[in-house]
């Protein structure tokens, strides 16, 4: 078809510089994962690489069919293997332009390392704490469990500083919490083994992602774990729609408040690209996650797109 474009171009959100594909070479990017008809729009995942002097950098981005590029999933830098091991031992702090993760009520401090690609999201991290620092001691800690015991418990309790950390683990990556409120440990613990699961591909989950996470976690401890998964596996969160149905978003929106009220403050602007899902998630506040995703499910399962 030739309205397909042959270059999909993208800033690289670790460098800022731009970084082009091909959907139809697959030599220009790493995988690709297809997506099901989502608000009429046929999507896929991309994940493409570019390397710079020393480093390489991944970004995860969705893509339409015709090849135009839609958001970010997300993004992270490995040092290339030319770079000397010895510089190798930090963990890097994985940085992204949003807000930075400050302390709740309930939550102090929390991090998700990765034990092999060596880096941390910063979930909730007050300024006047080093994370990479703190990481390297949560990861002696952890290791010094695995001599003790033949299978660690989880989670781990251990005091550095004048912190009390729980710490979940798994080979490949660890949670590390500080609580204020203790009585969220018990929606934590039943969440935790799936942050550190390793969902695909090892993707990044991004601090705005956690951080929206927690913050359900926190104030509506009753939501199901099967939605908090999906928050956290869901590519189409930084992704803007923009429907090529423009003129039947009016009659769109009227008939699914119907059915689902939060339609009216959202479906519009989701519709026109104007917001991406998670910044619908965060205008509407967490109590309205299950319905936000249930209408989306509707939309998609009724075709009312296409
Ligand atoms: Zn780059």
């Amino acid at each position: 078809m030739s309205l397909v474009r042959n270059t999909t171009e993208f800033i690289c959100k670790v460098c800022g510089k731009p970084v082009g594909f091909d959907i139809s070479d697959a030599k220009s990017y790493i995988s690709k994962t297809e997506h099901d008809n989502f608000f009429g729009m046929t999507l896929t995942t991309y994940r493409v690489a570019h390397d710079t002097d020393t480093e390489r950098h991944y970004n995860s981005v969705v893509v339409d069919h015709m090849g135009l590029f839609r958001g970010h999933r997300d993004a992270y830098a490995e040092p290339l293997p030319t770079v000397d091991p010895s510089t190798d031992r930090r963990y890097w702090v994985y940085h992204e332009d949003e807000v930075s993760g400050e302390p709740t009520n309930g939550i102090e401090l929390a991090l998700l390392i990765s034990r092999d690609q060596r880096w941390v999201v910063d979930i909730v991290c007050p300024s006047a704490m080093n994370a990479s620092e703190i990481t390297t001691l949560v990861v002696d800690r952890v290791e010094e469990a695995q001599r003790v015991y033949n299978t660690i418990p989880q989670p781990i309790e251990t005091r550095l500083a004048d912190l009390d950390f729980y710490i979940w683990a798994s080979d490949n990556r660890i949670l590390c919490v500080v609580l204020r409120n203790q009585a969220l440990l018990s929606s934590l613990n039943s969440f935790a083994s799936r942050i550190i699961v390793e969902s695909e591909a090892d993707f990044i989950p991004r601090r705005r992602l956690l951080n929206l996470v927690f913050n359900v976690i926190e104030r509506e401890p009753d939501l199901s774990t099967s939605m908090l998964s999906r928050l956290m596996n869901e590519d189409m969160l930084f992704t803007k729609f923009q429907t090529p149905f423009e003129d039947r978003i009016p009659s769109i929106v009227e008939r699914t408040s119907t059915r689902f009220p939060i339609a009216k403050e959202i479906l519009g602007p989701l519709l026109r690209g104007y917001i991406t899902l998670i910044e619908a998630l965060e205008t509407v506040g967490y109590a309205h996650i299950q319905e936000v995703f249930d209408m989306i499910d509707f939309i998609n399962r009724r075709r009312v797109l296409g």
